[in-house]
């Protein structure tokens, strides 16, 4: 479950989210979309704390993010987040880099970590490549297996920022129907994503940001089939 609250948030003088209050409900998945330096990436990226908040208040699974004694570590073990690039450890194979987290959380013994590193594996249909190393994959190969990386953790929140962007349009699909998977699975997730089509069919619920502030949400159906607002008839019109 996520809670925020007159979330805002400057750099510098730019005030890049103006007090945004959003609600999250477990199992919910939530598609965020919006024009370019809407601040969506920097709404997700204050969900687990990457950058500080201004003000306003944070809770997420529980923790209150605006508490300085909270512990950032335990954090981000309730929440995965995958980016555009997926940063993979080049030197290593796909299955230490999904076995690395668990094993320095020392949740459990090397060989449990590296066999749920190989479920994982097989969730995102990569069973054959656990030996492989990121430069012998492809992008939509790489990102899958950063899904793997951030699930081996067992979060009960993801954070998707543009995760297919960066790749190839051939690639996009598989990536795609992997998120789609964990969505069916119940598991909670914020997507910030232009993939119109995805939204529309994943989504419980799709929030259309502007100028730092979440200017109209809704069902996909009310959303894309009847916006209300000029701002959001306007990015639609350009992007479907
Ligand atoms: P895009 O669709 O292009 O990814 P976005 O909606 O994700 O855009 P953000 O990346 O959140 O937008 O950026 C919102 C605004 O915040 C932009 O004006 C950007 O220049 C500014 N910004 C983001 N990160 C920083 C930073 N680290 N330092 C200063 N300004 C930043
Ligand atoms: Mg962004």
């Amino acid at each position: 479950k996520i809670s925020v609250r007159g979330l805002r948030k400057s750099f510098g003088a730019n005030e890049v989210l103006k007090g945004l209050d959003v609600e999250i409900a477990e199992g919910e998945v939530v598609c965020v979309i919006g024009p370019s330096g809407s601040g969506k990436s920097t709404f997700l990226r204050c969900l687990n704390k990457l950058d500080d908040i201004t003000s306003g208040t944070v809770i997420v699974d529980g923790f209150d993010l605006t508490d300085k004694t909270v512990n950032l570590n335990e954090v981000r073990q309730h929440i995965g987040m995958v980016f555009q690039h997926f940063n993979l450890f080049p030197h290593m194979t796909v299955l230490q880099n999904i076995m690395l987290a668990p094993v320095e959380l020392k949740r459990g013994s090397k060989a449990d970590a590296r066999a749920t590193a190989l479920k994982l594996l097989e969730r995102v249909g990569l069973a054959d490549k656990a030996d492989a190393r990121p430069a012998q994959l492809s992008g939509g190969q790489k990102q899958r297996v950063a899904i793997a990386r951030s699930l081996a953790v067992n979060p009960d929140i993801m954070l998707f920022d543009e995760a297919t962007s960066a790749l190839d349009p051939e690639m996009v699909g598989e990536v795609l129907q992997v998120i789609r998977d964990l969505a069916a699975e119940g598991m909670t997730m914020v997507v910030v994503t232009h993939e119109m089509g995805f939204a529309r069919e994943v989504a419980d619920r799709v929030i259309f940001m502007a100028d730092g502030l979440v200017v109209e949400e809704g069902t996909p159906a009310e959303l894309f089939g009847n916006p209300q607002h000029v701002r959001t008839q306007d990015f639609l019109s350009k992007v479907l």
